[in-house]
């Protein structure tokens, strides 16, 4: 007799292998009991992981309707409350970001918008970085810096580019869809220049090497992001991130980029301004208002990213007036921190303008533009915050310009301080009713 005996078709086990056989409709066919709940799971897990990244892009639609409420000129206003001066490259980040966000969620594909990176050309310490991170704050998207000069084409000793993206996806809480629409600010690109374009360029065997990697990842990839960062394993499992709606802000000081301008125009404007040729800031904030592609092309870097960063910004050197202005008038400002800090133990602050004179006279010579601040106030500040927790008859302290020419301890002034710490009756009286 030629009885065929039934199995299931998934696992091959037999009728008396498993508790229950079920025969499909038509044909020969079985599934077993086992087979069926493993089915189950399988479904269920994938009906579990679309609901999350359901939930993901929900996420992501919310944060793009925030955004897209805020006008350039809303941007500007924000950004104005931290950063001091830098009309003309605050305008232009707010109109960039304003249409890079209004791109991503109009996303037809009728008109092919192109992507609004940005450039910053601005002398150290004049707020590249700051005004990068204080939008991203702003905007609620994740943000990362990298260094260009750490970057090395793949497979070279050092850090591969799609390290970059990897910082954002960290900063994204592993939140790859969150990630994909972050702001990377990438540092010092004008430190991987190609070799020989500019004398001012020391480093560099591979500059353009990085230029085209990180070409790559600006104009719209997908990167295959290794989840522990490090190098890349063949065996090693990536996140994959497209860069399509990454919005990259690429800045640089560019020292010696103003010469270059200045002999393109001079060439065809005999005699222009030469007075500014003595003065090294106002010669650099001058002519590299004037900077146009074949510049950058001209320092050496590869015209494809210099396409690919269509908005170009630049920055001025910060003057006196403007240091000044950084460290009482932002919201976050340094003096008012050190205030605010003072305030919890219930003493005043105070800097004379002369000291604030003196510290931003300091900073300038220290050529590291508002960057150079945050050392000279702690240097001032350190024992004042080390005793003064300690002297609960200080009601005041001092700062004249001597702490800052001569190292003269600031003045501590005496007196009795009014309690303000909440009264215990009162405490009670908040746990009885609680
Ligand atoms: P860089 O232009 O070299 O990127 P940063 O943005 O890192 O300079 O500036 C260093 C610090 O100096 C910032 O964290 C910020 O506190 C301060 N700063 C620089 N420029 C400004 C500015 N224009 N307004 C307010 N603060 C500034």
């Amino acid at each position: 007799m030629d009885e065929k005996i039934p199995f299931c078709s998934f696992c091959g086990k037999t009728a008396s292998q498993v508790r229950q056989l079920i025969a499909a409709p038509k044909e020969d066919t079985f599934i077993c009991d086992e087979c069926v709940e493993w089915c189950i799971d399988l479904l269920e897990e994938e009906l579990e992981r679309e609901e999350v990244v359901e939930k993901d892009g929900d996420n992501i639609k919310s944060i793009l309707e925030k955004i897209e409420v805020l006008k350039p000129t809303i941007i500007k206003s924000y950004l104005d409350q931290y950063i001091i001066g830098q009309d003309e490259a605050k305008k232009s980040l707010a109109v960039a970001v304003y249409n890079h966000y209004k791109r991503i969620k109009n996303n037809d594909n009728d008109v092919d918008i192109q992507k609004s990176n940005l450039l910053f050309i601005g002398p150290t310490g004049s707020g590249k970085t700051y005004m990068a991170e204080t939008l991203a704050k702003f905007l609620g998207v994740p943000f990362a810096i990298a260094d260009a000069t750490t970057l090395t084409e793949a497979g070279y000793v050092g850090e591969d580019v799609e390290n970059v993206i990897l910082k954002l996806l960290t900063a994204a809480g592993g939140d790859v869809k969150k990630t994909e629409i972050g702001i990377i600010y990438i540092d010092e690109i004008d430190k991987i220049t190609k070799k020989g374009e500019n004398v001012s360029i020391t480093r560099d065997v591979s500059g353009e090497g990085v230029q085209q990697a990180l070409l790559k990842i600006i104009e719209g990839t997908d990167a295959n992001v290794p989840p522990a960062g490090g190098r890349k394993h063949p065996q090693q499992e990536y996140i994959k991130v497209n860069t399509k709606n990454i919005l990259f802000i690429c800045g640089g000081a560019f020292d010696g980029l103003e010469n270059i301008i200045e002999s393109r125009i001079n060439t065809s404007t005999v005699g222009f301004n030469t007075k500014l040729v003595d003065k090294k800031d106002i010669k650099y904030d001058e002519y590299i208002k004037k900077c146009e592609t074949k510049d950058l092309i001209k320092y050496g870097l590869i015209p494809e990213l210099v396409g690919r960063l269509p908005v170009v910004a630049t920055l001025e050197s910060l003057d006196e007036d403007a240091l000044i202005k950084i460290l009482t008038v932002p919201k976050n400002a340094l003096i008012k921190q050190y205030q605010k800090l003072l305030k919890f133990d219930n003493v005043e602050l105070k800097f004379t303008n002369e000291a604030l004179k003196l510290m931003a006279k300091k900073a300038m010579e220290r050529n590291l533009g508002a960057r150079g601040l945050r050392g000279i106030i702690e240097e001032i500040m350190r024992d004042v915050m080390y005793e003064v927790p300690d002297d609960p008859k200080i009601v005041e302290v001092i700062v004249d310009d001597k702490c800052i020419s001569e190292g003269k301890k600031p003045d501590y002034i005496y007196g009795e301080k009014p309690d303000i710490r909440p009264q215990k009756e009162h405490k009670k009286t908040i746990q009885k009713s609680a």
